[in-house]
């Protein structure tokens, strides 16, 4: 059990003096009972508290965001830090703000703030639409733009959004920031470019112009469940109907999210028809590499992504959107 200082807002909480620091003991007679392994807990209110931390705790300490993945991985004692660094207070990381033409996106924003969010519905209604298909109201209720996008689970909604998107990470660690593309962010399984004592503060999202088009799509064995096959498509249609800078991202059918560089050549500058699509589908071949899975063998993968590839490029269809 980790003991976490759950000592409400009162004047005698140590959370309102500086860090809180806990560390989960034996249970009963020196025995351990505990699904979790015994792990220290620190909550940290000010990027100051958190290097601080850092440098204490070095390699030991993992960040702690919304928990949805990190605590389920201590369960299954996937991972074993030794000292739980709780960024959950750090106003710095919060918030979702319009700044240089960009919509920023506090890497602290849960999922289901996303979902209702004014800003994300008008600029990037991608990420919105994303919402209701990642997991279950209680895990968007707690769960993290930043956590997910840290935790790159090929199969995740939100990176694949960063980089159809052309979103760019803002990270920051003691040593400084730096900004990184989502699509460089993502660098294999379960892996990013994220260095050690890194944290990633902030999502940004360049505006749309009124061209924009996007969707999202996806198959999954359930509802909630992770996606078998995903598609996150962005692109803009001029007046007469012509297809610019096309960023058709999968999610599901490989280490990470896959930017389709060949099926969006095989759209920029097209007239978006069905000969156009059929073109990017038959060009997606050559995109994807996808391993079998418990969901199934790679032609599974790759035929579920053409049969999405094209639902999600039939709503662009000029019929279907006026008829929308
Ligand atoms: C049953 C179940 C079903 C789920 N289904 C889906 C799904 O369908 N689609 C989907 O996308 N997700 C799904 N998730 C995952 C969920 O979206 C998680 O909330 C998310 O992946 C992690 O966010 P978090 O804030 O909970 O991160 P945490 O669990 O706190 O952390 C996850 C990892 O990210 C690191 N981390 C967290 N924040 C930062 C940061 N700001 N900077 C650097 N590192 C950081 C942590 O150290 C940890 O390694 C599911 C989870 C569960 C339990």
């Amino acid at each position: 059990m980790i003991n976490k200082a759950g000592c409400g807002s009162g004047a005698a909480c140590p959370a309102r003096r500086g860090p809180v620091e806990a560390v989960a003991t034996p249970a009963r007679g020196g025995e351990t009972f505990m699904k979790w392994p015994a792990i220290g807990y620190l909550r940290v209110s000010s990027l100051q508290e958190l290097w601080e931390a850092q440098r204490t705790h070095g390699t030991a300490a993992q960040i702690l965001a919304g928990g949805q993945t990190l605590l389920a991985t201590l369960a299954f004692r996937l991972a074993q830090p030794g000292v739980l660094l709780d960024i959950t207070r750090i106003p710095e990381l919060r918030g979702i703000a319009l700044s240089d033409g960009l919509l920023r996106i506090g890497a602290l924003t849960r999922h289901a703030e996303l979902g209702r969010d004014p800003l994300i519905a008008r600029h990037a209604p991608l990420i919105a639409a994303a919402v209701p298909y990642i997991a279950h109201p209680a895990i968007r209720n707690r769960g993290t733009i930043g956590g997910s996008l840290a935790y790159a689970d090929p199969a995740a909604e939100l990176p694949a959004c960063a980089v159809a998107l052309d979103a760019t990470l803002h990270l920051l660690s003691a040593q400084g920031e730096r900004r990184v593309k989502a699509e460089s962010f993502f660098t294999g399984l379960f892996s990013t470019a994220l260095a050690q004592g890194e944290i990633i503060a902030a999502v940004e999202v360049p505006l749309g112009s009124p061209a924009q088009r996007s969707t999202i799509l996806e198959v999954a064995r359930r509802s909630g469940d992770y996606a078998m096959a995903g598609i996150a498509a962005v692109l803009e249609l001029d007046a007469a109907g012509r297809v610019a800078s096309p960023r058709l991202t999968f999610f599901g059918v490989g280490s990470g999210p896959v930017l389709a560089r060949r099926a969006n050549a095989a759209l920029a500058g097209r007239v978006l028809d069905e000969a156009a699509i059929a073109a990017a589908a038959e060009a997606l071949e050559g995109d994807l590499d996808p391993p079998g899975d418990l969901h199934g063998p790679p032609e599974l993968k790759r035929h579920l992504a053409r049969v999405l590839l094209r639902r999600a490029l039939a709503q662009f269809l000029p019929a279907r959107e006026k008829a929308a």
